[in-house]
């Protein structure tokens, strides 16, 4: 999963950008449930969220790092479940 960073300065472009709504308004800034962000994989080549955001502000979490695969897997449980 991708994280937010607090250099985020809550332009909301990248929440409507994101195929799986993993994005959202924080108490402070905008925030990424990793629960559901695949990184785009299924959807985009590219994270979504990243192509759009000005600051530059949505890197990879590290304590969220994942495989391909797992991004995959991840993806078919969203869209299984939706
Ligand atoms: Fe959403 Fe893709 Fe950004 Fe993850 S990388 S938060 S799935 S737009
Ligand atoms: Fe924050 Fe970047 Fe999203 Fe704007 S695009 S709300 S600066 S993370």
């Amino acid at each position: 999963a991708l994280i937010i960073t607090d250099e985020c300065i809550n332009c909301d472009v990248c929440e409507p950008e994101c195929p799986n709504s993993a994005i959202y308004e924080g108490e402070e800034i905008y925030e990424i449930d990793p629960n559901l962000c695949t990184e785009c994989v299924g959807h985009y080549d590219e994270p979504q969220c990243q192509q759009v955001c000005p600051v530059d502000c949505i890197p990879h979490d590290p304590n969220h790092v994942e495989t391909n695969d797992q991004l995959q897997e991840k993806y078919e449980r969203i869209i299984a479940a939706s």
